[in-house]
């Protein structure tokens, strides 16, 4: 079966991070990326993790305690638009990733915006190493959704081919708005 945005977003960090890299989960919601990312760094890696939800950063803990991830794991109750306040701008960057929209079943108002989602995106990219790839699962059927997808997709677009490589994958012929992945990757 073809893939979903979801779990090709879950192939693509498997393919590309490795034993002792640095990542970024700009998004921690439900927690099932920053398990995984913690899970292919490993013990001498690095995941940094950021939500604006008490609640998210909670759930994660415990799922890294159980799984005795928690180590790798550093993670910030705060946007990821402060993202350059945590990380050094020359660090190598093995893989981040953003889930947009708002934390299933939880509150539906709180959700991410083109704004501060921007903001990350733009501190990230150019910390990102060789080969390395910042991907975006956009969730966009939400109220407000459909701006933030605009922005993100109209930011991704007009990135320099030179400098970035930018894909797009997800299914043309669902009804109800689902998601679709974006990974862009240094070159
Ligand atoms: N829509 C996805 C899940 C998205 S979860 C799905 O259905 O699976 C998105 C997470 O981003 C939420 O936990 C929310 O609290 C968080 N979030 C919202 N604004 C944020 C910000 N500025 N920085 C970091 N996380 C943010």
């Amino acid at each position: 079966m073809i893939e979903n945005a979801l779990r090709f977003s879950h192939t693509l960090l498997k393919n590309t991070i490795s034993p002792g890299d640095i990542v970024v989960d700009a998004t921690i919601g439900n927690g099932d990326d920053t398990v995984l990312l913690a899970k292919l760094v490993g013990p001498y890696g690095k995941v940094y993790g950021f939500d604006v939800q008490e609640k998210a950063i909670q759930q994660t803990t415990e799922k890294l305690l159980y799984t005795s991830l928690l180590p790798q794991v550093e993670l910030y109750h705060q946007g990821h638009e402060t993202v350059g306040d945590i990380l050094e701008a020359n660090i190598p960057l093995a893989g981040a990733i953003f889930n947009l929209g708002y934390l299933p079943k939880s509150d539906k108002s709180i959700i991410t915006k083109s704004h501060t989602t921007l903001k990350a995106i733009e501190t990230l990219l150019p910390m990102l190493r060789k080969g390395a790839l910042l991907i975006v699962v956009v969730y966009y059927g939400h109220q407000g959704g459909e701006e933030e997808k605009e922005a993100v997709l109209d930011f991704a677009s007009h990135l320099p081919q030179k400098e970035y490589s930018v894909l797009r994958y997800g299914f043309i012929n669902q009804q109800n708005s689902p998601p679709f992945l974006l990974a862009i990757e240094k070159r």
